[in-house]
């Protein structure tokens, strides 16, 4: 059944090719961009966006195996690397041209098996390494026997090696940062010696495009860039909005002096006042500390508070000085602004509020 939900997230297709195209500026000329759409495209919807800007990338990426299933499944043909493959999703790999990110000694041969035995020949991969996030990736001293494994078998050919920075977007750790980029280049030139070819090398996502121009390698991972945040509010304000998260009003309260709203009785009218349901809830991704005054929606323009505890389902917020009528808009947001402000308040990022929007919110892409 197609979701027919009131409370929708619209996404704004022509803002990610926008957002694309500023990092773009960004990069020299032959640095290719892997866009991340995992997580269903951070929480808006992965096909859309990828259909959308297919031809504009070199590679997407996502997390897990199944992720990369769908982009498939939807038809898009650009190479996908499953930056987190697990023992039981390589055949599924194989089977639909994945890239599976081999990141230790147990999936780069099970990976190796799996590609002999299927007499599969230079089936592109990717290494990552672990450069001091402590992550996933083997480590610097790896890389002479990760080579003679890899020497050992025409089955596979690696696509790129890889790193993740661990502190891209914090200014304090730039020492850090520098001395991770620089094991990097260690690691690469060694690798190259060992196998006598050049693989692509990238390290940098969204904060480290910024942040560090001299690790953009062969290609950079895009992420939460694509859908309008960059970790730092002077770039965020030049990138625009994605995601706007709307609903309507479904009832409208007067409420007496004394009166409780909600579950627990936990907020009770100090005066007479009105007040609204809303057909959003925790299960959507309001955060419940977003409860009880601290996060907020607008309708016509005013901001009107939350009353009591997040529901499931619903919120009750005040409408008191609004003039406003059942199913009239509710913006819970529609700027970058709002959901920083909003992220802030349930003591979270840009990132946990987004991907948090759960499956029952209805998709919508405008472009
Ligand atoms: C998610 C992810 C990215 C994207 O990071 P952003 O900060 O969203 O740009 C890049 N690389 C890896 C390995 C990731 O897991």
């Amino acid at each position: 059944m197609t979701n027919n939900h009131v409370t929708k997230l619209q996404i704004n297709l022509n803002a990610v090719s926008f957002n694309l195209d500023f990092f773009k500026s960004k990069l020299q000329k032959n640095t290719k961009i892997l866009a991340v759409v995992k997580a269903f495209g951070y929480g808006s919807e992965a096909i859309s966006i990828a259909k959308k800007i297919q031809n504009d990338v070199s590679y997407f990426a996502v997390a897990y195996t199944h992720e990369g299933v769908a982009l498939r499944d939807a038809g898009i043909n650009n190479p996908i690397l499953v930056l987190h493959p697990q023992l039981s999703n390589l055949q599924l790999i194989i089977d639909r041209c994945l890239e599976p990110n081999l990141y230790n000694y147990t999936i780069l041969n099970s990976f190796i098996d799996l590609a002999e035995a299927q007499k599969l020949k230079n089936y592109p991969v990717h290494i990552k390494f672990n450069t001091g996030l402590n992550r996933l990736g083997f480590n610097s001293k790896d890389v002479d026997e990760i080579c003679k494994k890899i020497n050992s078998t025409n089955s596979i050919k690696i696509a790129s090696i890889f790193s993740h920075l661990a502190a891209s977007e914090d200014k304090n750790e730039r020492e850090f940062s520098k001395k991770q980029i620089s094991l990097f280049n260690e690691i690469s030139d060694n690798f190259e010696n060992n196998i006598g070819y050049k693989p692509m090398m990238h390290m940098c996502n969204t904060s480290g495009i910024i942040n560090y121009p001299e690790a953009h390698f062969d290609m950079v991972r895009l992420g939460i860039g694509l859908y309008g945040f960059a970790n730092e509010e002077s770039i965020t304000n030049q990138l625009k909005n994605v995601m706007t998260l709307s609903s309507v009003i479904s009832q409208i309260h007067t409420i007496k002096e004394g009166e409780s709203v909600g579950y627990n009785r936990s907020f009770i009218a100090q005066n007479d006042m009105k007040t609204a349901t809303i057909p959003i809830g925790h299960a959507d991704g309001i955060h419940r500390k977003l409860g009880n005054g601290v996060g907020y929606v607008k309708i016509n323009g005013e901001k009107a508070p939350i009353v009591g505890n997040v529901c499931m389902d619903m919120i009750m917020v005040d409408l008191t000085s609004i003039d406003c009528n059942i199913n009239d808009d509710v913006i819970i947001f529609d700027n970058q602004q709002t959901i920083n402000d909003l992220a802030n308040k349930s003591s979270t990022i840009s990132y946990e509020l987004i991907t948090a929007i759960s499956q029952r919110v209805k998709r919508e892409t405008i472009s």
